[in-house]
């Protein structure tokens, strides 16, 4: 027989693209407009010094970033799994836990990774849709399933629920997991780490790449209880013992010791939200209240496909997502203060 017919099939996830283009105004994957903490400089430069450590595998069980997670958020180090990005942890998450057959269930207006990764892993989904305004309601989610994912704020709409939503879910779900997908919680939602104790269903992720500005380092986590935690690293330690490279490591420890310049950088990007918020709705923009560090936005005069085209040929790149239900929306990440008041220059010209 030839590879062809028995090769893995799958289509793969699209991420937001990442051009070569000279003073392009970057505005499509929510990465954060600010540099890393000064803390993360130093710390590379320590590591520079210290370069000869690079012959060495890094630790397996990224001990020093739990603790350091461990400290920073007052919860054990077995509660904590480390991985490359929160991509990678949500991944190695769904390969876990979900291998019922009963449909694990997410929104259909979510973070489009999870449908990839449900067929790449091979197991039923139910796409649970939301409402007409894109908010989801928690008692759609009450029904027979193999598992829960929800991205809380969520993705691209930015609605976050509040963590009474989220207790619901759990309540309502004790034999099955449910992950809380908290990219973006720093910009505006309400965690669920706090309720981990409570429910030993819950999986909550994070990340550095959006609120800690180091997108480039591929650095995410879970926070779970002990059991749970312990099956999420049995299969890591199935594939690859060695995920996380030890510059990684090093750096996202040392900036957790940095937190005022962490909390500057979410107010600016929260304050600067709020302005453009404002500016979108002078130009006849709907949107849902977001959140997070973008904003979904639609025009009931002029077709998203082209403002997203006529902003590229100035320049700024947001992302359209040519799905159903969205292909008349916008996601527009939140940048300097600068890079937006060029957006609603360049806006003012197209609507
Ligand atoms: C950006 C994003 C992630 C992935 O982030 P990593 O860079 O892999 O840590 C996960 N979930 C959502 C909803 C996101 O928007």
């Amino acid at each position: 027989m030839n590879w062809r017919e028995y090769v893995k099939n799958v289509t793969p996830y699209v991420p937001g693209e990442q051009p070569k283009i000279n003073n392009l105004i970057k505005l499509n994957t929510n990465e954060n407009p600010y540099s890393p903490s000064p803390v993360a400089k130093e710390e590379l430069l320590r590591l520079a010094e210290d370069y000869d450590s690079l012959r060495r595998y890094p630790k397996p069980d990224c001990d020093a970033l739990r603790d350091a997670l461990s400290e920073y958020m007052g919860l054990a180090p077995e509660k904590i799994f480390t991985g490359v990005g929160s991509d990678d942890v949500i991944c190695t998450l769904f390969t876990t836990f979900f291998h019922s057959t009963l449909p694990v269930l997410f929104a259909d207006i979510t973070y489009s990774f999870y449908e990839v990764w449900a067929d790449f892993v091979g197991f039923p989904k139910e796409l649970i849709p939301v409402k007409d305004d894109l908010s989801i309601d928690i008692n759609d989610y009450r029904k027979e399933n193999g598992g829960i994912v929800i991205a809380n704020p969520n993705a691209p709409t930015g609605l976050s629920l509040p963590l009474e939503k989220i207790e619901e879910v759990l309540k309502f779900n004790r034999d099955s997991i449910v992950i809380v997908d908290e990219a973006y919680v720093d910009f505006g939602g309400e965690s669920a780490v706090k309720l981990i104790d409570k429910y030993d269903n819950l999986i909550v992720t994070q990340t550095y790449s959006k609120s800690r500005n180091l997108a480039g380092l591929r650095i995410g986590m879970a926070f779970a209880n002990e059991e749970v935690i312990s099956k999420i690293k049995a299969v890591k330690f199935s594939i690859n013992s060695y995920t996380m490279n030890e510059p990684s490591l090093r750096i996202a420890s040392a900036i957790l010791k940095d937190e005022d310049y962490f909390r500057e950088c979410c107010g600016k990007v929260i304050k600067t939200r709020e302005w453009c918020v404002e500016e979108f709705k002078k130009l006849g923009f709907v949107f849902p209240e977001s959140s997070a560090n973008f904003v979904f936005v639609t025009h009931p005069k002029v077709n998203a496909n082209d403002i997203y085209k006529a902003l590229r040929e100035r320049g700024i790149l947001v992302r359209h997502f040519g799905m159903e239900r969205i292909d008349n929306y916008l996601r527009i990440s939140i940048g300097t203060d600068d890079e937006m008041k060029a957006l609603f220059s360049a806006l003012k010209e197209i609507v």
